[in-house]
């Protein structure tokens, strides 16, 4: 495990929120490499990260080739309102090949996703085999604004940790390598990031009024937020809390932390199924 990794890593049972300072930069390397400039350090090294990123998403998208292997990568985002996930999907996938990418939002479930299990829709929006998933949301809202809201009662959704652990655990054990970041800001931020929202016409689409009444539970959406990153922090998929008032520190350390995901998994080119110099000779003998 690397460095960032173990820093941000949730373990079970320990982790509380109020402790994690939003502004904190964990991991971050010394002033003498960043300079006086952390947000273009920080753009400099996304920039690097990308490329690397993107060689990976390469191979892993060829080694899937005609279902060579299940392998497939999910980025799985969680958030108070403007958090930062939307910022973060551009940054860290900036220059990934669509093809290879699957990207899904979710809001509150439509009438045929209420017939289901909370997790089918989930299911079914997994990343293919060979493919980059991200979430914007995800089955953690099953435990959050439905538990904060009390949309089902308590004992189905305190049942739902448990099938969340067992959901993933299935899921890796099928090839999923799962990376699960709550985007962690100060309550001070979020309302300095809803007034540039309400400032700004040309974001006027992402308010909701409905946003004031989330913001005023504030609290017991901590209180969610912190039983849902220790109760489903496992080996298997584990939970990164990663301060991000700052949004370069943000940007960084998901891009990290996605980076060494992918490190672990290190996707090979498959070998061809031909004789590559027959063929070159094939061709050149051609017209
Ligand atoms: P946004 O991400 O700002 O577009 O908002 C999406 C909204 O959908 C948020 O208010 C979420 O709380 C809500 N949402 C997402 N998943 C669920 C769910 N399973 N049940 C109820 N509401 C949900
Ligand atoms: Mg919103």
């Amino acid at each position: 495990m690397s460095d960032l990794r173990e820093l941000l890593t949730v373990r079970p049972g320990n982790a509380r929120l109020a402790d994690i300072d939003p502004r904190s930069t964990p991991g971050l390397p010394g002033k003498q490499a960043i300079g006086d400039d952390p947000k273009r350090w920080s753009q400099a090294q996304v920039a690097t990260i990308s490329e690397q990123l993107n060689a990976y998403q390469e191979r892993l998208f060829a080694s899937a080739k005609e279902g060579a292997t299940n392998r497939r990568v999910l980025l799985l985002l969680q958030a108070m309102d403007c958090g930062g996930k939307d910022g973060t999907v551009r940054n860290v996938t900036q220059g990934m090949s669509p093809a290879g990418m699957k990207a899904v939002s979710f809001g509150p479930p439509d009438e045929e996703e209420r017939r289901h299990d909370f997790l089918w829709r989930i299911s079914r929006a997994l990343p293919p085999a060979g493919h980059v998933g991200v979430f914007n949301r995800s089955h953690y809202e099953d435990v959050l604004v439905v538990r904060v809201h009390n949309l089902v009662d308590e004992g189905e959704w305190s049942r739902r940790y448990d099938q969340i652990n067992a959901f993933e655990a299935e899921q890796a054990a099928a090839g999923l390598t799962i990376v699960k970041v709550m985007l962690h800001i100060s309550k001070a931020e979020q309302k300095k990031r809803l007034l540039a929202r309400l400032d700004d016409p040309s974001k006027h689409w992402k308010y909701n009024p409905g946003d004031l009444a989330e913001r005023a539970r504030w609290d017991d959406y901590q209180r969610a937020y912190e039983d849902a990153v220790n109760r489903c922090s496992t080996a298997a998929a584990p939970w990164y809390v990663v301060p991000a008032d700052r949004k370069w520190y943000r940007n960084w350390a998901v891009a990290t932390l996605l980076r060494d995901a992918f490190a672990d998994i290190d996707p090979q080119y498959p070998a061809p199924d031909f004789d590559v110099a027959a063929e070159r000779a094939r061709l050149l003998a051609a017209d």
